[in-house]
This record gives C-alpha cells, sequence and structure tokens, in this order.
C-alpha cells in the first residue's frame, strides 16, 4: 500500500516548499481584503476592474435572486435556461463583434467542452506551452493530437503547421497570458491560421475588461473579426468580476457547442442571478472608460517604481505584473514577508511555471490607490534590504 501513503507523500510537497494552502477571506473582494479578522492590501486577485463587490452589481444580483430564486433547476437544455442566461448571450454576442455568444459554467469548462466538441483522434491541435492548463486538458480530452510551441514562438508553430499531415488543425492560445501578463501576436496568429487552412481559438480570460476601447479584449484592441478569429473564449469571473465564461463565434459554432459540448450539456445551469449581476457589470465595463485608464497609469507608475528598485519585471503591459524570484524557497519567503507587512500577492510556484522562473505575481485593479501602489513598492525595497 506504499502507493496510497497520501501522507508520506503530502510531506514530501512541504519538505520542496510545494504545500498548497487555502487563506480563509472574510469579506468581499476589493484592494483590501480581510483575512482571519486582519485586513491586508490585496494585489493578488483578478477583479482588474474592481467590479466584483460593486453596489449595481449586486443589486441586480439581489433582485434576480428575488425574482427567479437562487438555483436554475437545471441544465441548459432542460429547464434552467432563464431569460437573464439569454440576455446575457446576446449582450455578449455584441459586446464583442461576434454571431452569437454561449454561456459556460466556469472557463475550465467552456475550454474542455469547446476543444473536445470541435476536434477529435486523427485532429491535430497547436499550443502555447504557456497555455491555461484547462486549454491543456481538453486538448487531451478530445484525443486529437498536441503539438505545444515555446511561449510565443510562431516560427515554431508555422514549422509545426507545415509538417502536420492532419487535415483538421485548430491553433489554441491564450490572449494575456495569465502567469506572465504578456500578449499572444494575434495579428500574425491569424494570418498563421488563414495560411494554413486551420481554425484559431483565442482564450482572453484576462483581456476581456482590460484591454480594448470598449473592454472587448485582445482581439478588439487589435480589430480581429470573427472571420479572422472564429472561437474566442472568456471568462466572466475576472474583469467582469462575476463568475462563468462565454464562447463566441458565429451561430453555426454556437448551435455546434449546444449539440456537442458535454461540459455545456450535462451541467446544472448558473444560477440566473449571476447572469443578471453579470449584464450590470459588462454594462459598467463598456461605459465607464477610467477603469481601463486607471489601471494603465497604476501599471506604469508600478513599473516605473520597480525598475527603480531593480526588480526583475517581466514585458508586461497588463495589469498582470510578475516579479521573477527564481526559486519556490524565495517566492514563499518573500510572500510571508510582504503579508507580514500587510500586502498579499500571489507566490507562484514551480510546476505553475517552469523551474527558476518562479515568481510574484503582482496583480492591479482599478479601484487601488496610487498610494496603495507606493507603500507595496516601498515594501518591496524593504523586503530586498533586509
Ligand atoms: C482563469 C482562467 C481560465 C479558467 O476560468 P475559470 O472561470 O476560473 O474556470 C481559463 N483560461 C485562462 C487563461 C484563465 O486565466
Amino acid at each position: 500500500m506504499k502507493r496510497w501513503n497520501l501522507a508520506a507523500q503530502l510531506d514530501a510537497l512541504k519538505r520542496q516548499q510545494l504545500y498548497r494552502t487555502r487563506q480563509i477571506v472574510g469579506g468581499p473582494q476589493g484592494p483590501q481584503l480581510v483575512i482571519d479578522g486582519t485586513s491586508f492590501d490585496n494585489f493578488s486577485s483578478n477583479d482588474y476592474l474592481g467590479l466584483a463587490n460593486h453596489p449595481e452589481v449586486i443589486a441586480a444580483f439581489q433582485k434576480a435572486a428575488s425574482e427567479y430564486g437562487v438555483g436554475s433547476g437545471s441544465a441548459h437544455l432542460i429547464c434552467g435556461h432563464s431569460s437573464e442566461h439569454h440576455a446575457l448571450e446576446e449582450e455578449l454576442a455584441e459586446f464583442t463583434g461576434r454571431e452569437r455568444a454561449l454561456v459556460f459554467s466556469t472557463g475550465y469548462m467552456a475550454n474542455m467542452g469547446v476543444i473536445s466538441a470541435l476536434v477529435t483522434k486523427g485532429d491535430a491541435i497547436f499550443q502555447d506551452k504557456l497555455n491555461h492548463a484547462s486549454l491543456i486538458d481538453g486538448a487531451r480530452l478530445s484525443g486529437a493530437e498536441l503539438k505545444r510551441y515555446s511561449h510565443n514562438d510562431l516560427d515554431r508553430l508555422q514549422q509545426l503547421l507545415q509538417q502536420s499531415s492532419s487535415d483538421k488543425k485548430l491553433i489554441i492560445t491564450d490572449g494575456v497570458f495569465s502567469m506572465d501578463g504578456d500578449e499572444a501576436d494575434v495579428k500574425r496568429l491569424a494570418s498563421l491560421a488563414a495560411e494554413h487552412d486551420a481554425a484559431l481559438m483565442i482564450d482572453d480570460a484576462h483581456g476581456v475588461g482590460v484591454l480594448g476601447g470598449t473592454g472587448a479584449g485582445l482581439l478588439e484592441q487589435h480589430g480581429l473579426n470573427q472571420q479572422q478569429v472564429p472561437i474566442l473564449m472568456a471568462t466572466l469571473g475576472k474583469g467582469l468580476g462575476t463568475a462563468g465564461a462565454f464562447v463566441a463565434g458565429s451561430d453555426a459554432l454556437i448551435e455546434t457547442l449546444i449539440q456537442r459540448a458535454r461540459t455545456y450539456i450535462f451541467t446544472t445551469a448558473m444560477p440566473p442571478a449571476i447572469m443578471a449581476a453579470t449584464r450590470v457589470s459588462l454594462s459598467l465595463c463598456q461605459q465607464e472608460d477610467w477603469r481601463r485608464e486607471k489601471l494603465v497609469s497604476l501599471v506604469s507608475r508600478f513599473r516605473h517604481g520597480a525598475q527603480q528598485l531593480g526588480l526583475n519585471l517581466m514585458s508586461s503591459k497588463t495589469p498582470i505584473q510578475p516579479v521573477v524570484l527564481g526559486s519556490n524557497q524565495a517566492v514563499v519567503s518573500m510572500a510571508a514577508y510582504l503579508k507580514d507587512k500587510g500586502f498579499l500577492v500571489g507566490a507562484i510556484r514551480h510546476p505553475t511555471v517552469a523551474k527558476s522562473s518562479e515568481r510574484l505575481r503582482i496583480t492591479l485593479s482599478a479601484t487601488h490607490t496610487e498610494s496603495q501602489v507606493d507603500s507595496l513598492l516601498s515594501a518591496l525595497e524593504g523586503a530586498m534590504r533586509d
């Protein structure tokens, strides 16, 4: 029963500084977060626009809960697809400039469902090595052959496409990379896809809300339409501050997913109140440009200060600002030091990121103040001195 000695395996994780624990949050998400009764400056969430605790979003949630109750009662294809789900889908299609959109319960499920609905054994998938775990798992589930290229190495992708004998090819990449904050070259990806008769899928979980004139993400920023990028996926639990995910594209794509995406079909629909809350956060996202402008200015303030301290930043223009420290030990002790000073930052270790690139993942939100950013920089300076 040695294989089942879970306690010994857990001990091994602890020795490698890989043991994960949860912090118990005692209040709403925001620039401050309460953990075990103590308030911290929060630089670790994905609530980039600060909408997770917005009073209008909360009011919409409460109103819909009193009209629809809480549970959706069933899957979408039985009797769980409410008028709030339907209206949000129409608004997301309009927002992203696509024919239609389909809401999934989580981003993880959307990726698993989309990929396995569209490709199968004998087909080929091409993915960036830094893609989100759900994209990798979706590819595995599909049974298609998975080829991975080094991060943003589109010359290598081109080679792989040329070498592939499969006649059904699907290229998949994160739009904004979740742990690095940098962006995929979506323009070149779109032309490679066209050249090689491949479909292109962009997971813009960290771009939607944050990038583009109305917050529709990386594809809006680069003016790429449904023809050029036929499969757009994004989540609702990050920039939009609620929960769930969606896929946007042609009518035929969405109908195919309704027929074939098992993570859409065989699961209970999200509560209608989440959809109602998201409709309001989507409208705030589109109307309140100041949130994106504020983010741009906080990002540049942080980067400027961090460069002066000589911190090892990555080439990210987004609110995801990693500081590479290079070992699990260094990341764990730096995060603990910062927590002791009242700051929460993500401690990202191997195997989430490659060995020697272990990092703090600092994220900015439109609801942070400049002085909060300055205090974080002082704390980082202190950490380097101490
Ligand atoms: C967070 C994330 C997901 C998963 O979305 P959830 O709604 O949290 O399940 C998928 N892709 C990327 C790139 C993400 O960052």
